[in-house]
């Protein structure tokens, strides 16, 4: 028979914008290990803490699946909900310094089920243009009138509000945006955005998928290191990066938690978390909270700093809006090439040198602006980070 998708995958790959899976064997030391290159040292992990096959959460996981069993078997409001489930949340809550909390089976989903939830056809959602794939997916979702801005720009935010409050007086206003941006690792202003959010009478919800863990004391976040959680509405994270586990989660008031009980479809129409998964998650939060945990932490800053040390210019600087800072304010370094076809060849380039850095795409990112996006973890040693800065000048002067 004939495959009637062909043609489009035909079509990708002339762009340079076709994906494969590629099946890997990752190492405790930070190394994966690929079918078709060999043992290579992973740049490309959000696993920052290097928690994922942490024996306290394998451990975890472990004596819950003798306890639980693997699957919940039902939704969250059927008969999924687990001790697991609640002393997670109840753990999380704490954490981010919230009255309540609430777990979805990812981050994806979390995001998904919130924004349609809060919000309708006569409200407003005003996100950052540089927002995850899952959050632009739940306002479309929901329903209500979007409005987008340029990254980071507090003036234009500033006018989005102000014609939102003009034409929308009675609306739900939400502004929506990342702690820390995931293919560009700059961070939000949310001073600002507090400011503005209060001056408009908005809602403000952030996403700490890669603050969580990385910024701020035992990895509270970025709202927490600048004192302003208080002001953000609905926290929104995920349980699968440094926290080392899947999953995600919306922190807030209990009347938002109670809402989403109630209409989150990603939470209500599907199956629980699995157990297991919520005790690993709680066993990280432990971890972040222990001495050890926040050595941890201090490690990956070190890592952090090493590598924007080290880091060359990136031959596609200046070529788009994204932000070209490589300052080291997070544990991701966009390394901005600009075509898809020369990022997927830098890429093949530093596999061949022993590092996994794979190209990151249109539509992940903007065309045009193709990148490497390097990230490192506690796990990485000094020698690693030396070598790639150093396979990277070598890159940059074979193509000047
Ligand atoms: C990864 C990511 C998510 C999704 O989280 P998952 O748990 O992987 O589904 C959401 N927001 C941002 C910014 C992310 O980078």
């Amino acid at each position: 028979m004939d495959d009637p998708f062909q043609g489009e995958l035909t079509a990708l790959r002339a762009r340079s914008l076709h994906r494969r899976l590629r099946q890997m064997q990752t190492s405790p030391d930070g190394t994966v290990e690929l079918a078709e290159r060999g043992r290579l040292v992973n740049f490309a992990s959000n696993d920052y803490l290097g928690l994922a096959d942490d024996p306290r959460l394998r451990d975890a996981a472990k004596a819950a699946i003798d306890r639980y069993g693997v699957g919940a078997g039902a939704s969250r409001l059927v008969s999924g909900t687990r001790p697991s489930h609640t002393a997670l949340e109840e753990k999380l809550a704490r954490f981010k310094g919230t009255d309540a909390a609430l777990t979805f089976s990812s981050g994806y989903a979390a995001a998904l089920g919130t924004l349609p939830s809060l919000v309708d056809k006569q409200d407003v959602l005003i996100l950052d243009k540089l927002c995850h794939a899952c959050l632009v997916d739940a306002a479309r979702a929901s329903r209500a009138v979007i409005r987008v801005f340029s990254h980071n720009a507090m003036g234009k935010l500033e006018d989005h509000l102000q014609w939102a409050r003009r034409e929308h007086p009675d609306a739900r206003i939400i502004v929506v945006t990342e702690a820390v941006f995931s293919m560009d690792g700059d961070r939000a202003p949310l001073t600002d955005l507090v400011e503005l959010k209060r001056q408009h009478r908005a809602l403000l919800m952030v996403d700490e998928a890669h603050s969580v863990g990385v910024i701020g004391r035992h990895g509270r976040g970025l709202a927490a290191e600048l004192g302003v959680a208080g002001e953000i509405d609905i926290h929104m994270g995920t349980l699968s990066k440094a926290l080392g586990v899947s999953g995600g989660y919306i922190g807030g008031s209990r009347g938002l938690i109670d809402l989403l009980v109630n209409r989150a479809r990603s939470f209500i129409f599907s199956t629980a978390q699995p157990p297991a998964l919520a005790a690993a998650a709680e066993a990280a939060l432990d971890f972040l909270l222990t001495d050890e945990g926040e050595r941890r932490r201090l490690t990956l800053w070190q890592n952090i700093r090493l590598l924007a040390g080290q880091l060359p210019a990136a031959p596609g600087a200046g070529s788009d809006e994204s932000p070209r800072r490589q300052d080291g304010g997070s544990a991701i370094f966009p390394w901005i090439v600009g075509g898809e076809g020369q990022a997927v060849d830098f890429s093949a380039w530093l596999a061949r040198k022993g590092f996994f850095a794979p190209a990151i795409r249109y539509p992940t990112v903007a065309k045009g602006s193709a990148r490497l996006r390097l990230t490192v973890t506690a796990r990485h040693q000094p020698e690693q980070i030396l070598a790639l800065g150093k396979a990277l000048a070598e890159l940059t002067h074979a193509v000047e």
